[in-house]
């Protein structure tokens, strides 16, 4: 008996459970991968997986259907894999623990993966049982969506026929999506040098923040953890004589910085001075940030006297000073639309290594120009340090359709199964529908899926009974396609 064996539909949560069992963050998606070929396989259904691990599977249209336009259904195989500070889980190698609490499904002490598990999900659900009235369905599963959308940029899409897309890859029911923002991962690299220095050492930490996804929660006014760092930084080495020693923060660029620690050596003469400086700066920050922070930790220990690698005075103001002009946060909101992010980026992950520091952001936005003036900001900062930037992951905006029949049909269904008005939105992130569309020339696609919370995040929720609306509602579409 699975944990989720009880809960309806029966066959989504039976998959998803399945699903969970395999290790299946970005980069490591090769068994889920494997997985889904196996599923076809045993059900003679035709399929191929590519280089990268995308796999895409074919089903004939169910008796009468074969008149219907075929239907795209799509997702991404990896998951954001976060976990809490000592979940002893490794998420190379340990399936997820999951907890059902009342309509809620989680994993306990990390993320869930219901983006997009939930998507895989349903899709094999559908293929698996004949008894579904569809047309003829063409169900690609993409790997590495969360690290740039590496998977759907790589996929030859010349043997897909179908010019109408189901993207299962949203996270509020109700919201169906129809637009969303082009963007781009950018990595700076600026060389670095070492010395010696005696002092006291402390490791500063910035830690607890509330984190969150880069493009949908880039407004919400959390703190970066990598961008307060640098503000500490700059104050410290300005008042007194202090030296970094180690500098790393941040998980993904995509997701913003929780966290980010500092080992530093201080002269013996002013280590008094920097403990009343880090709790009068950590004070203030925590004045600054009452209500979206209440969490923060901001604080630093002491580890002893000694000697200690740190940066040289040069290498070490260039560091700070990238973190201190490193844009961040939302650039600009939509003119139109109220209260939509147009143009943003989120400096997501920073480390020192003995050759260099690495600064990694993702940008995005629903304009093409204004992300390409951010990038080309971004390279003349990473040149005037001394640096460079590489980017990469970049994919196109999927812009807003004026004439989408999907769009109506899933609407009138919507509408229909729950008396509910539908929403139609744009959204600051990106989605493979970009990319799909770029691929296939008159694709018409819309982007939803169940209710979810906190994604990439240990907080993530997955709402049962809308995965079960949600079910519904793809079932009366395909149904719908004659
Ligand atoms: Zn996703």
């Amino acid at each position: 008996m699975g944990v989720l064996s009880h809960l309806q539909p029966e066959r989504v949560f039976y998959y998803f459970e399945e699903i969970c069992k395999i290790p299946h963050g970005s980069y490591h998606t090769d068994a889920i991968s494997d997985y889904c070929m196996d599923f076809a396989r045993d059900r003679g259904l035709r399929a191929r997986q590519d280089e990268s691990g995308n796999v895409i599977i074919w089903k004939e249209a169910s008796p009468g259907y074969e008149n219907g336009e075929t239907v795209i259904l799509q997702g991404h195989l990896d998951m954001v894999c976060v976990k809490e500070d000592g979940c002893p889980l490794d998420l190379e190698k340990d399936g997820l623990h999951l907890v059902v609490c009342k309509d809620e499904l989680f994993a306990d002490g990390t993320s869930l993966g219901g983006d997009d598990g939930i998507a895989v999900a349903y899709a094999l659900a559908i293929l698996e049982d004949d008894a579904i009235l569809h047309p003829a369905l063409e169900v690609v599963l993409t790997v590495n969506e969360e690290v740039g959308m590496l998977g759907a940029t790589a996929l030859d899409a010349s043997d897909l026929k179908g010019r109408v897309l189901l993207n299962l890859d949203s996270e509020d029911e109700g919201i169906f999506l129809t637009g969303c923002a082009g963007g781009a991962t950018v990595s700076c690299k600026i060389p670095v040098k070492w010395t010696k220095e005696e002092g006291i050492r402390y490791r500063i930490s910035i830690e607890n923040l509330t984190g969150g996804h880069s493009g949908a929660e880039i407004h919400k006014g959390r703190a970066n953890a990598n961008v307060l760092m640098g503000r500490l930084l700059y104050t410290l080495t300005d008042e007194m004589n202090m030296w970094i020693a180690s500098l790393a923060g941040g998980e993904k660029d995509n997701a913003i910085a929780r966290f980010c620690h500092a080992e530093v050596a201080v002269a013996e003469a002013q280590a008094e001075a920097f403990e009343r400086c880090v709790e009068k700066m950590a004070a203030a920050i925590k004045r600054e940030y009452a209500l979206r922070e209440p969490e923060a930790c901001i604080y630093a220990e002491k580890m002893g006297r000694g000697s200690a690698q740190v940066l040289q005075p040069v290498s070490a103001s260039r560091v700070i000073l990238a973190l201190v002009h490193m844009p961040d946060g939302v650039q600009k909101m939509e003119e139109a639309l109220k209260g939509e992010v147009r143009t943003s980026l989120n400096l997501g992950q920073i480390a020192l290594s003995e050759e260099c520091f690495t600064f990694v952001s993702s940008v995005r936005s629903s304009l093409a120009s204004e992300k390409t003036w951010l990038l080309e900001k971004l390279q003349s900062l990473a040149m005037l340090l001394g640096g460079e930037c590489v980017v990469s992951g970049e994919y196109p905006a999927w812009e807003y359709r004026p004439d989408s029949r999907i769009r109506e049909l899933i609407v009138r269904v919507y509408e229909e199964q729950t008396g509910k008005k539908a929403k139609i939105c744009s959204i600051h992130a990106g989605l493979e529908c970009g990319i799909l569309a770029d691929k296939l020339p008159g694709l018409d696609c819309v982007s939803y899926g169940p209710q979810m919370q906190a994604i990439h995040t240990t907080g993530e929720t997955l709402s049962i009974s809308s995965v079960q609306r949600t079910w519904e509602l793809t079932l009366g579409v395909l149904a719908a396609i004659k």
